[in-house]
């Protein structure tokens, strides 16, 4: 494990820019927030394990709440001394999978898989009916509806009650000009495709469901279609409702049979995957795995997908490539954080030059 090779200062990032020692309404929001998470989630892992991992869950439940008392009477209570969202990601994840509690949502994530892949070449053959030039705007819209299945956003948890539909999330997306906006210099940069104006791109990946499949696969292959290679990199421990590497291969292989433009895709090395090395989800790029440093080498294109990876962590990452950040915000805090509300979308580009 070691910095990501792309960051244009390793020596200076900082994944989570967002102190909660220093910030007292922000820690009382975000303790707040992940108890009343984490009560849900293992509302789920009864579902998920059955009634006989009663008493792992009620063990967790009790460690879980001894963290966040601990934390409210003394911030700086955990080891190292810090307090962020990747901290309490890490504590949350730790608790769970000390209890045999890792993957609580795997059936919702199964649920969303087979229901995304039911209507995956419905939304290819929508897209193939709009003119290349004006594919792109479709298919960052895309990345964002199907974004809007996240496990780990209080706004969005309800979501998981009941299969999402994609198509009415595509219309009731908010209408551009989006909160970060820089989709025209991308459009403008890919309107002489193909071929695309890189070689090859990082895509973090991150929620399963629409989000992998209706959002992030459709722009993966146009762009390798275009002649770029596309490198997609996802957790290698399940978190959430997150894509694993394990999830990615088998759902590529799955999706391979109904499409036989990504058969060949996969067949030709145009689309890979790597473990990213990550087990949260964010994205703390300061530990990636060394596959993923290995294809990154002679990559020009990062895409950071999805709110945890691309604004609640890395948003002011500077790297030493094109960088793209592609997410719809499911939270009141962090899109304040950032000068937006509930819901609006973010595509923000900076070319290398500009980091
Ligand atoms: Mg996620």
């Amino acid at each position: 494990m070691a910095h990501f090779r792309l960051l244009k200062n390793p020596d200076k990032y900082v994944a989570v820019d967002w102190d909660l020692i220093e910030d007292d309404c922000g820690r009382g929001y975000w303790l707040g927030l992940f108890e009343k998470h984490f009560g849900t989630t293992l509302s789920h892992a009864l579902v998920r394990y059955g009634p006989t991992a009663r008493p792992k869950i009620e063990a967790a439940r009790g460690d879980f709440a001894g963290i966040i008392r601990r934390l409210r009477e003394d911030p700086s209570a955990l080891p190292g001394g810090r307090l962020n969202i990747i901290e309490l990601c890490r504590m949350r994840e730790r608790t769970l999978r000390s209890h045999g509690l890792g993957d609580p949502f795997s059936h919702i994530k199964d649920r969303e898989n087979t229901a995304a892949m039911a209507i995956y070449r419905q939304v290819l053959a929508r897209l193939a009916a709009v003119p290349r030039r004006r594919r792109w705007l479709r298919l960052i819209e895309g990345v964002f509806a199907g974004n809007i299945f996240d496990l780990g956003s209080a706004s969005t948890m309800h979501l998981a009650e009941q299969p999402q539909d994609f198509f009415r999330t595509m219309d009731l997306l908010k209408k551009r000009p989006w909160l970060a906006d820089d989709f025209d210099t991308l459009d403008g940069l890919l309107a002489a495709a193909p071929p695309t104006p890189w070689a090859k791109a990082i895509i973090f990946v991150d929620n399963a469901g629409s989000d992998f499949v209706l959002g992030v696969m459709p722009l993966a292959r146009e762009l390798a279609l275009c002649g770029m290679k596309v490198v997609l990199t996802a957790n290698e421990l399940p978190v959430l409702n997150d894509m694993t590497i394990e999830d990615t291969r088998r759902i590529l292989g799955l999706l391979a049979g109904l499409d036989g433009e990504l058969k060949i895709l996969l067949a030709d090395g145009m689309i890979q995957t790597v473990s990213s090395g990550n087990d949260i989800p964010l994205i703390d790029l300061s530990e990636v795995s060394d596959e993923l440093n290995a294809a990154a080498a002679d990559a020009d294109l990062v895409i950071m997908e999805g709110m945890g990876r691309a604004v609640e962590s890395n948003y002011r990452a500077e790297m030493a490539a094109d960088y793209l950040r592609l997410a719809l915000l499911k939270d009141e805090k962090v899109a304040a954080r950032v000068g937006g509300g509930l819901y609006d979308c973010v595509c923000r580009f900076t070319a290398k030059t500009d980091g």
